[in-house]
Order: structure tokens, then C-alpha cells, then sequence
């Protein structure tokens, strides 16, 4: 496996691989790997000749009052996992590198960013959206693989592959869970062992909402009061948003009908943890 550090490395790595055949992968991460992030290495593996990942902890998409400082890092232990993962290269730019000092361009996705993470952390989107697209610039990729388990992210991000005539596939993988259905994150290690357990709730009240929907009912404002049951008998978890949406769009559904997405939010503490799942009403 190789690693680059310089965007200037890493042109020349692309412009020698424009001369072979053969799918580019790319897995855009922010460290700090876990069973999520080898879930999506796994199937760029399966799928493509050459797999490349980046590990880049991006201050763009971080709002002021966030936990940037304090996100996990741990490079030799990614490094390793990437090789043992059969990844050919690993992208890790310094930020001084990445962000030159007079950096001044910003990408934007903008009606699908407005609801939901975008209301929560207004410049969220356009940090991904930014870093996302010069990524997708240097690398090139054929195929990006993002997880579900940032549902929203992944519509913003086809998004920008549709609206700029990017010649390439996202890829949407599915959530990786813990045995009680908590999506595995790279803040779970942030939860003391009383908010971990709490925090299996998030995830107990979307597949409550699921179970409604797939049983028949069709009334949202029930469905909503069945899963907020769930998280309002606790007081150390703060809900922030659960909200039946169609999986297209995201706008709220009064009535339910294809494929919906249940999106949720919560806090713990400081701690902020997202989750979903899609819903095919019979
Ligand atoms: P992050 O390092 O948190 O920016 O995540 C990098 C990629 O891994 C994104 O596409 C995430 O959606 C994906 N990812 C994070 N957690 C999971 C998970 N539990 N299951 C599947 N994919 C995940």
C-alpha cells in the first residue's frame, strides 16, 4: 500500500493510472477507522481494481462551537487497518496542504441542505460538499462508496456528482450496527458507558416507526408519537429531529407511500449522534 501526503504526489499517482485499465474506488473518511468505514473498503475491494482512501479530518465541515479539537485521530492505527484492508493508496494531506492559506472557494448543494443535519449545523454541507469535490478532483475516482448511516450526506453528494457532470457512481453502503442496533460512529467512543446504552434508543425508535409502517399503519402523527415514546421517557437524550421524509427529497410526509426514510438525531451531553432507515411501505 502506498501513502501520500502532497497533492502533488498524489497528481502524478492519477496521471500515471489514466494509462491503465480499470475501476479507481475511493472511500473519503475522516480516520479514526472502524467496522463502518472497513465495510465500505470491502466493497470498493470487491468491486474495483484499485481501491484509494482518504483519511482527512476536515475543518471546513466542522461549525465553530463543534468538536474538531477534540475528533479522534489515530493515523498508525488506520494506516494498518487500510493495508490489512488490501487498500493500494492512502490519501492523508496535512490541512495546511489541503486548505492553502489563501483557499477561497466554497461548492454548495442548496435546497436538499436546508432541513434536518443542515438546520442543526448550518455550514456542514458546504464543508463536505467542498472537500467532497476536490477529493473527487484529485482522486478521479469511477465509484465512491458512502455510507447510509449519513443518509442525507449521501443524497447531497450524488447531488453534486449529478449537477456537475462528474463521470463517476456513489455508491450507498449500509449502516453497520453494534449488537443493539447503534450505528457505529467514530463519536460512540466519546459516550460514558451510561450514555451508551442510552444511546441504543436512537436507533430503537426508528426500527419502532419501521415496525408500525410495515404493520399497516399509515397515520405519521401516530408513527411519531410511537418512537418519540421511546426517546421521551429518558431525560439524557435529547431529541432533535425524528421525522418520517420521503427518501428522495427529504421534505416531511403527511402521507406514506414507496420508499420513506425515518431520519433521527439525538444528544447526549455534547454528544451528537444521527441515524435512519428506509422503509418500503407495503
Ligand atoms: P466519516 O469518517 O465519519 O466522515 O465517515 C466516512 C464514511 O464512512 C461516510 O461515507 C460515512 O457515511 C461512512 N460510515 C460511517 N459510519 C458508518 C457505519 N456505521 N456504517 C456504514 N458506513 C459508515
Amino acid at each position: 500500500m502506498r501513502v501520500i501526503h502532497s497533492v502533488r504526489n498524489l497528481h502524478s499517482w492519477r496521471n500515471k493510472k489514466e494509462l491503465l485499465e480499470g475501476t479507481i474506488g475511493f472511500v473519503p473518511t475522516m480516520g479514526a477507522l472502524h467496522d463502518g468505514h472497513l465495510s465500505l473498503m470491502q466493497r470498493a475491494r470487491k468491486h474495483c481494481r484499485t481501491v484509494v482512501v482518504s483519511v482527512f479530518v476536515n475543518p471546513l465541515q466542522f461549525g465553530e462551537t463543534e468538536d474538531l479539537g477534540r475528533y479522534p485521530r489515530s493515523f498508525h492505527a488506520d494506516r494498518r487497518l487500510c493495508r490489512e484492508a488490501g487498500v493500494d493508496l492512502l490519501f492523508a494531506p496535512p490541512p495546511e496542504e489541503f486548505y492553502p492559506e489563501n483557499f477561497q472557494t466554497t461548492v454548495r448543494v442548496n435546497s436538499l441542505t436546508q432541513r434536518w443535519e443542515g438546520e442543526a449545523r448550518p455550514t456542514h454541507f458546504q464543508g463536505v460538499t467542498t472537500v467532497v469535490t476536490k477529493l473527487f478532483c484529485l482522486v478521479r475516482p469511477h465509484r465512491a462508496y458512502f455510507g447510509q448511516k449519513d443518509y442525507q450526506q449521501c443524497l447531497v453528494v450524488n447531488q453534486l456528482i449529478h449537477d456537475l457532470n462528474l463521470d463517476m457512481r456513489m455508491i450507498r453502503c449500509p449502516t453497520v450496527r453494534e449488537s443493539d442496533g447503534l450505528a457505529v460512529s467514530s463519536r460512540n467512543q466519546y459516550l460514558s458507558a451510561h450514555q451508551r446504552v442510552q444511546a441504543g434508543l436512537l436507533s430503537k425508535a426508528l426500527r419502532q416507526g419501521r415496525d408500525a409502517i410495515r404493520t399497516g399503519i399509515r397515520n405519521v402523527r401516530t408513527i411519531q408519537a410511537r418512537m418519540e415514546k421511546i426517546l421521551g421517557n429518558n431525560s439524557d437524550v435529547h431529541m432533535e429531529y425524528l421525522a418520517i421524509c420521503d427518501s428522495k427529497n427529504l421534505e416531511p410526509l403527511t402521507q406514506l407511500r414507496g420508499t420513506v426514510v425515518i431520519l433521527g438525531a439525538v444528544r447526549l451531553g455534547t454528544i451528537r449522534l444521527i441515524d435512519n432507515l428506509l422503509v418500503r411501505c407495503p
